[in-house]
């Protein structure tokens, strides 16, 4: 039985060009709508626009067997789709809330280009209500507004949408979920069908749930630096216990990237628009925002007291490993505190290339080694859990800097070996 069909994904980011790539994957005939010319020369070269494990080759398949198409406006890609993904970004706007001006504009594009009975799949992460006011812009009863939130992980976002945890899809409408359900047949992931605004509720409930729980380990950390406690044997204790589990406990430098502090920020302003305050989120938020504040008072320590004019190495600049993605980084949110405070930094990730003029980077100066970032530095402050800064010769990098003072804001050393070695060393939560 052919399963194949036509399927349209509007956006080529994180979530559109990994979307497009496996639906193509399963074999569905896909034309992928990116309307910035940069990544859309970069896509129609076989390139993949961003840093995301096996994309290129899953893309590039895709391009070969004909099954994907890249075009550079929605508008070429919707005359022959079933389905239309809108995978455009919706970021925090000025009172927190999400910007939907992305989506709109695709709306506003798309509306009568849609072929009968086209259904719209929603998958960028939109506020509880946003299905409804699609379906309202769109003036199409023939068209079918559906929300299917996205939950991969970038760095690991191909194997995550290939084996997915759960499939939601939210739609009032049973013969219509089954045709978006069946668009994802390869994979057996258990399938939950609801209300289009329980689905938009899902998304910002799971990521308020992972931000909860890193500020909750966070804290646990700072407590335990206070009290001589080693949270990384804690960690272990309690994720043994089934009903904690061991994801999203691991102490870091703050929570960021480009879903948890805007998607937090605008469940709090969900919520205030049902008249609910919701203290509990609103309280780790702050509490991500005053760890933040803590990592750099570690840095200031290391440094020797002050922050005025010391020379601070920064490995890592992304928000996690395995992307190229530094939106709302906490590396570069610490970069910044420790720039006002008025250190000197000098930064090493593999994903930034010296001399690339990235606003959010300004001040600090960017090398292409480790080693080279730490030249001359009194401290340096590990922000990204990179595998290669596992791997370092320590015994060169005390050679290189000026005083060996290591803030590892991520516990990727071993303190024992790096005291050893000659250095001060300062982990989150552990002696
Ligand atoms: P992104 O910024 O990486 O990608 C969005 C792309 O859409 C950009 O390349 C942009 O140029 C393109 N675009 C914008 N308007 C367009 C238009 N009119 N026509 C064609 N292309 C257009 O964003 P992202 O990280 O992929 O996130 C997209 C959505 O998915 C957001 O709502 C986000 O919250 C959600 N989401 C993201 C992740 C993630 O890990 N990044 C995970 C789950 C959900």
């Amino acid at each position: 039985m052919d399963r194949s069909e036509r399927v349209a994904v509007i956006g080529a980011g994180y979530v559109g060009a990994v979307t497009a790539a496996v639906l193509a994957h399963f074999g569905h005939t896909v034309v992928l709508a990116e309307s910035d010319l940069h990544r859309f020369a970069q896509l129609a070269s076989g390139k993949s626009p961003i840093v995301e494990r096996d994309l290129e080759e899953l893309l590039r398949a895709g391009l070969a067997s004909g099954k994907l198409r890249v075009v550079n406006s929605a508008r070429d890609a919707i005359p022959e789709a079933d389905f239309v993904f809108l995978c455009v970004p919706t970021p925090q706007g000025d009172d927190g809330s999400a910007d939907l001006s992305a989506v709109k504009v695709v709306v506003d594009e798309i509306g009568s280009l849609l072929v009968s009975h086209a259904v719209v799949v929603i998958k960028s992460t939109v506020p509880a209500g946003t299905s409804v006011l699609v379906t309202k812009m769109l003036e199409r009863p023939d068209v079918t507004v559906v929300s299917n939130p996205e939950f991969l992980r970038e760095g690991s976002a191909v194997a995550d949408s290939l084996h997915p945890d759960r499939i939601v899809v939210g739609v009032d409408d049973p013969a219509v979920a089954r045709r978006v359900a069946e668009l994802f047949y390869a994979t057996s992931a258990p399938l939950i069908v609801t209300s289009p605004m329980t689905s938009e509720m899902i998304k910002y409930a799971a990521n308020a749930f992972l931000a909860t729980k890193l500020s909750f380990i966070n804290s646990i950390a700072t407590l335990c630096d206070a009290a001589g406690a080693d949270v990384r044997d804690l960690i272990v204790a309690l994720g043994y216990d089934k009903r904690i589990g061991f994801d999203f406990l691991s102490p870091g430098p703050g929570w960021g990237g480009s879903c948890l502090p805007k998607d937090t920020a605008a469940l709090v302003r969900i919520a205030e628009s049902f008249d609910f305050d919701f203290a509990m989120l609103r309280a780790v938020v702050s509490q991500n925002d005053d760890h933040a504040d803590r990592v750099v008072e570690k840095i200031r320590i290391a440094a020797g007291g002050s922050l005025e004019r010391a020379d601070v190495a920064l490995w890592g600049l992304t928000f996690k490993a395995n992307t190229d993605d530094r939106r709302d980084s906490p590396a570069v949110n610490i970069a910044r505190r420790l720039a006002t405070a008025g250190a000197t930094l000098r930064a090493y990730d593999p994903t930034v290339t010296p001399g690339s003029a990235a606003l959010d980077l300004e001040g600090v100066e960017l090398f292409s080694s480790p080693y080279d970032a730490c030249a001359g530095a009194q401290v340096v402050a590990i922000l990204t859990e990179w595998d290669e800064f596992r791997n370092i010769d320590f015994y060169k990098v005390g050679e290189l800097m000026t005083t060996p003072s290591i803030v590892d804001a991520r516990n990727l050393l071993d303190p024992v070996a790096l005291r050893a070695a000659g250095f001060a060393y300062s982990g989150i939560g552990r002696p």
